[in-house]
């Protein structure tokens, strides 16, 4: 009998914004659809956190026994600067600012994408199909909206029309929002406008002879609008309506929103059965932003090479940093918090270590069954990893306590209690290191300190030619020494 038939899952829906009992459409089976990146730039840590819960979530539906087709798109067209209707493709201002063909530009960050995704151990999804791999399936749904009435064409676009959309469907219920409120809030379109309301969002542009991504349609050469791609991508390998649609909290409006409104313009049916949003991350207080300076590469967190760290992590450190805090929940990142939980990772891959060795007694004083039950209630009750960790830390507890001769485990409950850690931390949380080894990479660090030491003390000891000799042959190794005011930091 597979798992999940004794286990029952509440997930926060944000479309009710309740908690709810999953029941997928297809017993044992589930479809879910994640907005994926769009690859113009390198990905960002705090999309890595969105596609990490669901990576989470994914690999606990797969240990529950569902079969799981999870598709998680790329976003290589229609994606405009500023998330804006009118404007450059992100993807074609890349390419011009760097002069490289678009699909360059895309070749680049796909591939980083993979790379960071893979140190973190992510299992890839089912299928990752791209915006610009379904533009037939993308104008057919236009053709199809168009034909329900929901859209117009005017000088080569298409437009989905909100207002007529509204009278006999809701716009706005994901994202709780009217549209009368939406209207008083916007300006009055200008005569230059095609659109015949604010809210009306393009479904085709066409391209103004500059523009390099277009493609022949029945409306012109031109390019879909970005809310399509998903429309089009999960409807054609999940079907009309499937289990969960998942993505970071901005997307909810108006990207999801849109989604919604062209699904339902175009079969009638409400696509999704639960809407699940992930919470941002934060970096040292404040939201994450290029311009400011207040942002970090996950690259950077492995290397080490950004001020705001004083020294590199592990990424299945920063992947269980991640996991301490709820998927819905706002995460702040810090050298601090990283320097802290990488103490509670490395005490429980310890733990589990020693589990083997432990000693076998005629009985256990750590009831092993009732504390496996909390660990799939924790997970049962929306995926809360948090108290899962704080489980798991309830187990490392009494691990030493046996260890020290204070209590007792008998061999059944102790091979019960290394199969569910081994499954919850490596299977669910998905905390196995595949490029460096934890253990490894915190040896370095001891003895890159020994040397910054030693390299202090020759300095104090006016012993010019040690000091230099030191940072010169630790250059030459790949690791770079930053004097600053708060000491020696290092980067590899
Ligand atoms: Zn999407």
């Amino acid at each position: 009998m597979p798992l999940y038939q004794e286990q029952t899952i509440k997930v926060h829906n944000s479309l009710t914004g309740k908690k709810e009992t999953f029941i997928p459409i297809n017993e044992g089976h589930i479809g879910m659809y994640v907005c994926g990146p769009t690859v113009y730039s390198n990905v960002h840590l705090g999309n890595c956190r969105t596609f990490m819960s669901f990576d989470m979530i994914f690999r606990y539906f797969r240990h529950l026994g569902y079969k799981v087709r999870y598709v998680r798109n790329i976003t290589d067209a229609g994606h405009l600067v500023d998330d804006a209707e009118d404007g450059e493709d992100k993807i074609a201002k890349k390419a011009r600012l760097e002069q490289l063909e678009p699909m360059e530009v895309v070749q680049r960050y796909t591939v980083d994408f993979h790379n960071i995704l893979e140190k973190f151990n992510f299992l890839p999804p089912s299928i990752e199909p791209t915006a610009t791999g379904h533009i037939i399936e993308q104008i057919e749904i236009i053709k199809d909206i168009l034909q329900k009435g929901y859209a117009y064409e005017v000088n080569g676009s298409v437009y989905f029309d909100v207002v007529k959309f509204n009278e006999t469907n809701e716009y706005g219920k994901l994202s709780g929002r009217k549209l009368e409120d939406m209207i008083a809030n916007t300006r009055e379109l200008t005569a230059q406008d095609d659109k015949k309301s604010p809210q009306d969002f393009a479904l085709w542009k066409k391209a103004e002879p500059e523009h390099i991504m277009r493609w022949p349609s029945p409306w012109g050469d031109g390019f879909p609008g970005w809310h399509l791609e998903c429309t089009a991508m999960s409807t054609k390998y999940l079907g009309e309506t499937f289990d969960i649609h998942g993505g970071g909290m901005d997307l909810k409006f108006p990207h999801h929103e849109c989604e919604i409104a062209q699904a339902e313009a175009s079969n009638g049916k409400s696509p999704v059965k639960y809407w699940m949003h992930a919470n941002m991350l934060t970096l040292n207080g404040k939201k994450m932003a290029k311009s400011t300076g207040n942002s970090i590469l996950p690259g950077e967190i492995f290397s080490g090479e950004n001020d705001i760290l004083s020294k590199p992590f592990s990424p299945a450190m920063v992947r269980f940093f991640m996991m301490q805090a709820h998927y819905t929940s706002i995460l702040d990142i810090s050298n601090d918090a990283l320097l802290a939980s990488e103490k509670g990772f490395n005490k429980l891959m310890d733990s589990i270590k020693s589990i083997n060795s432990l000693p076998i007694g005629s009985k256990s004083d750590f009831d092993v069954p009732t504390w496996k039950h909390s660990c799939y209630d924790a997970m049962n009750d929306d995926f809360n990893t948090p108290i899962l960790i704080a489980k798991l830390f309830d187990a490392v507890k009494h691990i030493n306590l046996i260890k020290e001769g204070s209590e007792t485990i008998t061999k059944e409950d102790k091979e019960i209690l290394f199969d569910t850690m081994k499954s919850f931390v490596f299977d669910v949380l998905g905390l196995e290191d595949k490029q460096s080894s934890n253990a490894d990479l915190e040896k370095l660090s001891g003895v890159v300190e020994l040397l910054i030491q030693l390299r202090k003390e020759a300095r104090e000891n006016k012993d010019f030619a040690t000091s230099d000799k030191i940072r010169d042959q630790l250059s030459e190794l790949g690791i770079q020494l930053k004097d600053g005011k708060e000491g020696t930091t290092y980067s590899l």
